[in-house]
């Protein structure tokens, strides 16, 4: 089953989409929209692999949602804060300084 995300920010898989069946010149056509707000303007949706919800894949860097990102990255810089001195020289030598956790 594939999840679909609207721009709007609706998930809906499948089986849920609208179908709409419109004339255009000689033939019927159809187009699937999102059956909360009519838009045909939805992507495949993915889950963030820390807090499961969908997202469109331009939301995700690296299987993870902003919220989650920020969320991780505070933790860490939190759990950081616990270390002084020497610990703290040590672990910045490990960490990648250029991502501004010891700032
Ligand atoms: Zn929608
Ligand atoms: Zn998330």
């Amino acid at each position: 089953m594939i999840t679909y995300k609207c721009s709007r920010g609706h998930v809906f898989d499948e089986g849920e989409m609208v179908r709409d069946t419109y004339l255009e010149g000689e033939g019927t056509r159809y187009r699937y929209l999102c059956p909360e707000c009519g838009t045909e303007d939805f992507e495949e949706a993915y889950t963030c692999s820390r807090c499961r919800f969908f997202f469109r894949e331009d939301e995700l860097e690296y299987h993870l949602c902003e919220k989650c990102r920020d969320e991780l990255y505070d933790e860490v810089v939190e759990n950081l804060s616990k270390y002084q001195g020497d610990e703290r020289e040590y672990l910045r030598h490990r960490f990648d300084e250029r991502e501004g956790a010891f700032a």
